[in-house]
C-alpha cells in the first residue's frame, strides 16, 4: 500500500467508523505492515450490535485459482463473512501459460488481481496473501503463514471457520525421479513460464558465443520436453513456432543446430484425446522436425544430460540438453497430505469428497478443483435399501410403477446411470426393465433389479484435473451456499434411500464442453461433445475466440487480444528481460 492510498483509506475509515479511529491511529504509529490484518481480525470478532442480526457464518476459502475464483464470483458474499487465503494475490489463466513461455502473450495479460475480482462482489470479501500450512478440522481452524518478504513479525496467523472451501490445486509430479527438481523447469505457474522464456533466450545467446564448440552449441540448443499431455505438446508447438518464426532470423548462425525432443512414456502423445487427434499431432510434429520419442521412461536428470530407458528394448541412453521442461501430471500438496492423514484418508492419493463436494469425514469442509476428487457412490452399495424403499407393499417384487418411481431419484443421485443411458443411447428407461432377452417383465425381484442397475456402475468415472471441472465445481458450490437457507425447508435433491427425507441439493454434475490442443503453425485440434473432432486452421480460430471469451475480465481480454495482434504484426519479443 502506498503512503497516499494508506492515508485515503485511513481518512475514509475515520469518517465512516469512528470506533476504529483510535485503532488506526495506533497502527499508523506502530507501522503500516500489520494494519490490514489486525483491523479485520478485530472486525470479525466484534459482535454485530447495531442491527441485532445473528452473526454471519464464517467462510474461509483457500486459493485463488480456477476453482476458488469461480466460487467467489458466484457467491453472494453478503450472506457470509468471507475470507480468502492464498500465496498468490492474483488469478492466472493457466491455459495460456504455454503462450507466455515464448512471449506470444505477456505474463501480465493472463493474470487478474484477486482484489479486482472480489471488489466487484456483493458484500465484503477479505483477502490475506499467505499460505495455509495446516488445516485443523477438529478445531475448525486454518493456520497460515504469510509469504511476504521482510515482514515485521512472524507472519503467522490462524483463522476460524464455520465452512472451509479447500481449493489449493496440486503440485507437479516428479515421480521422485532423481535430479528433476534441481535441473528441470516446470510449467505450472506464471513464474515458471517467465523462467522458461528467459532460459530459452539464454540457450540461444550462449550458443552464439564465440567460445562455444559445435558440440556445445548442439547441446545448448537441445530442448527436451518430458510429458506428451496437452501442456507438453502445446509447449513443444509454441517453442517450435517461436524458433522458426522469430529466432532463426535473429540467430542465423545456429538455426540449424536447434532440436526439440518430446519424450512420452505411453505409446502415443495426447493419448487422452481421440485417436485421430493424437495421430495428427504425431504426424505434424514429425513434419515440423520435432522428435517424438514414445515408450521412453526418464530415469534421471543432471545439469548436462537426461538419461532414459526405452521400455520395449530395455536400452538405456543419455543425451545432452540445454533445457528440460517437465510436464508429467500432478500430485497432492503437502498441506493436503497432512490433512488427509488427520481425517483418516490415509489410503488415498487425492482428497475424497462426496457428490456434493463435501470432504468425506468432515461436515463443514468442501474441496474443489485439482486438490480433490469425487468418490462416486456405487448403486450396488445401496441396492438393498433402494429396493426396500421402492417396494411399497413389501411384496418382495417391484411393479413397473414402483420401478419408475424410484428411477427418477436414482438418476439424480447416481450420475453413472445417466452416463450409461447416454453412452448406450437409451432414451426409454423401460429398456432397463426388460429381461436379458429383451422381453418386458411383469414384476422384478431383487436379483433382476440388481442386474438392471449394476451395468450403470461401470460408468463411475474420475473427473479430469482441468480448469473446466474446477470452474464448474466452484460455481456449483457457490450456488449451494447462496441457497443454503432457502432449501432447508424445500430440498431440491433426490430422496435419501438409506435414511428418510431428501438431500438438500442436487449432486454436482460435470458438463463437458470439449477440449483443445493447439499444435502450432496456426493449427489446433479440438474434441467437442458428441464425439466431434475438428482439426486445422479453422480450429485455431475457434481456439482464439473461445480463449478470448473465457477471460475473467474485459481488461485481460483486451490485453490478450492485443498481444495476439502484436505478435501477428511484429513477431515475438526476444529481449532477455
Ligand atoms: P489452481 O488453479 O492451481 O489454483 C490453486 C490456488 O491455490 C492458487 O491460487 C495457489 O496459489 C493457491 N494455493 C496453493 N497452495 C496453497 C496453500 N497452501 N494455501 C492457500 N492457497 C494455496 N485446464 C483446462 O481445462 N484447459 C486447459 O487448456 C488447461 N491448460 C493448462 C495449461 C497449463 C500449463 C497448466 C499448468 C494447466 C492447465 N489446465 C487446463 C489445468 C488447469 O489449470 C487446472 O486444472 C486448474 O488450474 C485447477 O484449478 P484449481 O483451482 O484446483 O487449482
Ligand atoms: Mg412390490
Amino acid at each position: 500500500m502506498t503512503i497516499g492510498s494508506f492515508f485515503i483509506t485511513a481518512s475514509r475509515a475515520l469518517t465512516t467508523h469512528p470506533f476504529s479511529s483510535s485503532f488506526l491511529l495506533l497502527c499508523t504509529i506502530s507501522g503500516g505492515g500489520v494494519v490490514a490484518l489486525s483491523e479485520s481480525q478485530s472486525e470479525a470478532e466484534r459482535p454485530n450490535i447495531e442491527n441485532h442480526e445473528p452473526r454471519k457464518k464464517k467462510v474461509v476459502v483457500l486459493g485463488t485459482g480456477w476453482a476458488a475464483t469461480s466460487f467467489l464470483k458466484g457467491l453472494d458474499a453478503s450472506l457470509y463473512d468471507v475470507q480468502v487465503v492464498s500465496p498468490r494475490n492474483y488469478f492466472a489463466f493457466t491455459p495460456l501459460l504455454p503462450s507466455v513461455t515464448c512471449g506470444t502473450v505477456e505474463a501480465r495479460s493472463i493474470v487478474e488481481p484477486v482484489r479486482n475480482i472480489i471488489k466487484k462482489r456483493k458484500g465484503e470479501i477479505k483477502f490475506w496473501e499467505a499460505e495455509c500450512v495446516k488445516i485443523d478440522a477438529a478445531g475448525k481452524k486454518v493456520f497460515c503463514l504469510s509469504n511476504i518478504e521482510n515482514l515485521v513479525g512472524s507472519g503467522e496467523f490462524s483463522l476460524d471457520y464455520d465452512f472451509l472451501v479447500v481449493s489449493v490445486g496440486a503440485q507437479v509430479n516428479t515421480f521422485n525421479t532423481p535430479g528433476v527438481k534441481e535441473n528441470c523447469h516446470f510449467l505450472k505457474d506464471v513464474e515458471d513460464a517467465q523462467k522458461i522464456r528467459l532460459s530459452v533466450i539464454d540457450c540461444l545467446e550462449k550458443a552464439v558465443l564465440p567460445s562455444q564448440s559445435e558440440e556445445e552449441q548442439r547441446s545448448n540448443l537441445h530442448f527436451v520436453i518430458v510429458g506428451g499431455g496437452p501442456t507438453g505438446v502445446e509447449f513443444a508447438a509454441e517453442l517450435h513456432d517461436f524458433i522458426q518464426e522469430d529466432l532463426t532470423k535473429l540467430y542465423p548462425t545456429v538455426k540449424d543446430k536447434v532440436k526439440i525432443t518430446l519424450i512420452q512414456s505411453g505409446d502415443h502423445i495426447l493419448n487422452m484425446f481421440d485417436e485421430r487427434i493424437s495421430s495428427f499431432a504425431e504426424q505434424k510434429f514429425t513434419r515440423d522436425g520435432i522428435e517424438v520419442q514414445t515408450g521412453c521412461r526418464v530415469l534421471s536428470v543432471n545439469d548436462k544430460e537426461i538419461t532414459m530407458k526405452v521400455k520395449s528394448t530395455g536400452e538405456v541412453c543419455s543425451v545432452p540438453h540445454g533445457l528440460i521442461v517437465w510436464s508429467t501430471g500432478i500430485s497432492t500438496l503437502p498441506v493436503i497430505k497432512n490433512f488427509m492423514e488427520e481425517i483418516g484418508q490415509t489410503k488415498r492419493h487425492v482428497l475424497a469428497t462426496d457428490e456434493w463436494l463435501r470432504v468425506n469425514g468432515c461436515e463443514d469442509v468442501f474441496a474443489i478443483g485439482d486438490c480433490s476428487s469425487i468418490k462416486q457412490r456405487k448403486i450396488m452399495d445401496d441396492v438393498l435399501d433402494i429396493f426396500k424403499a421402492a417396494d411399497k407393499n413389501n411384496s418382495g417384487t417391484l411393479t413397473v410403477e414402483e420401478f419408475k418411481e424410484v428411477m427418477d431419484d436414482i438418476i439424480l443421485r447416481y450420475p453413472q446411470v445417466e452416463y450409461y443411458l447416454q453412452k448406450k443411447h437409451i432414451l426409454d428407461l423401460r429398456v432397463l426393465w426388460n429381461d436379458a432377452d429383451g422381453n418386458e417383465r411383469k414384476e422384478i425381484d431383487i436379483e433382476g433389479f440388481k442386474l438392471a442397475l449394476s451395468v450403470a456402475d461401470s460408468q463411475v468415472k474420475t473427473l479430469p484435473a482441468t480448469a473446466q471441472v474446477a470452474a464448474q465445481q466452484g460455481a456449483y458450490l457457490a450456488s449451494c451456499f447462496n441457497r443454503n437457507d432457502e432449501l432447508k425447508e424445500h430440498p431440491e435433491g433426490p430422496r435419501r434411500f438409506t435414511e428418510s427425507g431428501h438431500h438438500r441439493f442436487l449432486p454436482f454434475r460435470y458438463k463437458h464442453f470439449g477440449q483443445f490442443a493447439p499444435l502450432g503453425g496456426e493449427q489446433a485440434a479440438a474434441e467437442l461433445p458428441g464425439d466431434w473432432v475438428s482439426i486445422g486452421h479453422s480450429t485455431q480460430w475457434l481456439w482464439y475466440s473461445v480463449y478470448a471469451s473465457k477471460q475473467v475480465s474485459w481488461r485481460t481480454r483486451y490485453l490478450v487480444v492485443s498481444d495476439w495482434t502484436r505478435r501477428f504484426v511484429f513477431g515475438r519479443d526476444s529481449s532477455r528481460v
